[in-house]
Parts: C-alpha cells; structure tokens; sequence
C-alpha cells in the first residue's frame, strides 16, 4: 500500500481500508459519493451541503463519513467541496459503461458528446471517456459526468481534454 502521505496519491486499497469505499452490491445499484478525504482537516463544506444528511463529521477535524445508503447521488457535496475530493460514480448500467462524475475547474469548459482522455488519481492516462453531462454550483464550480468502460470506473477521477477532439 503506497503512502499518501508521502505520494499525494491515494490508492483504491488504501480507500477501502479507511471504509471509504461503497459495497459492491451499493454500486451497482445506482450512483453514490465516494468521498476521497483521508486527512483530518478543518472543512466540513460537504456535511453542509448534501440534502439527505448522509455525510457525518464527529467534529469540524474528523474524516467525513457517509451513509451510502441515504445517498442518493446527487452530487451537491461534489460541488461544495473546496478540496475537490468527492466524486459520484454510478455502475448501474448493464451495458459494460458506467458513469463517473467528477469536479471540473478549468477551462475550457467540456460540452456534452465531448470526446476526452480519462486520467487516474496520479493523472495518468487509462483510457477515453465521454461527456454525459455538464453542471455547475452557484459558484460556477463545475461537475462533469462521464460515461466511462465499465472496469474503469473505479480508477476515473479526472479527465483532460484531447487537442484531437
Ligand atoms: S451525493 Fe448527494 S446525497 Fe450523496 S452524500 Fe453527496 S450530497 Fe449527500
Ligand atoms: S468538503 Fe471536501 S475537503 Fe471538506 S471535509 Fe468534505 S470531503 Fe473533505
């Protein structure tokens, strides 16, 4: 298991260790918040924000948790997120594609049908991915959704945009 303390670079391993990660049989049932936030820090932006009261927080220092049964998806803690560590993911489909929604501060900003390379939690690249959908907080933080192959949407949490689109 790599450090991520030392990497800046969380692994899935590590994330299951820390119950971060949804169950099999809740993934599939429909999109839910995978909250990649392992170090106690001051924030509790994304308790605030999800309508549904499934995030916790023992104190303002203490990792978020959530109930992913109360998630319902919605991506509202992605938006509020100041660290842009949330992420949706959805493996419901049963056609081998999956959705993965992820924050987006940059520009230019993707359109629907857009065509871009899909980048790992080290930025590296692992495959092509395609612009769903494209929404965006009151603070104009926006939230891209993917559509993705299916065994990669665990991996997916960011994405660029290909000068070949
Ligand atoms: S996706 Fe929506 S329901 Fe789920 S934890 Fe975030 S704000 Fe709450
Ligand atoms: S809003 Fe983001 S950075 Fe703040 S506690 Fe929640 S997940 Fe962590």
């Amino acid at each position: 298991m790599a450090d991520f303390l030392s990497t800046g670079i969380i692994d899935a391993q590590t994330l299951q260790k820390l119950n971060l990660i949804p169950s099999p049989e809740r993934i599939r049932m429909g999109p839910v918040a995978i909250i990649e936030c392992p170090q106690e820090i001051p924030c509790d932006a994304c308790v605030a924000a999800c309508p549904s009261h499934a995030i916790s927080k023992t104190n303002i220092n203490s990792l978020p948790r959530i109930d992913f049964d109360k998630c319902t998806g919605c991506s509202l803690c992605l938006l509020a997120c100041p660290g842009l560590a949330i992420f949706v993911v959805d493996l419901s489909p049963t056609n081998g594609k999956a959705y993965v929604t992820v924050p987006y501060e940059f520009l230019p900003v993707p359109k629907r049908g857009d065509k871009v390379a899909l980048l790992d939690r080290a930025g590296s690249e692992i495959g092509v991915g395609e612009v769903v959908k494209v929404f965006m907080s009151r603070d104009r933080t926006y939230a891209i959704t993917l559509e993705v192959d299916y065994d990669k949407a665990m991996s997916v949490r960011a994405f660029k945009i290909s000068s070949r689109r």
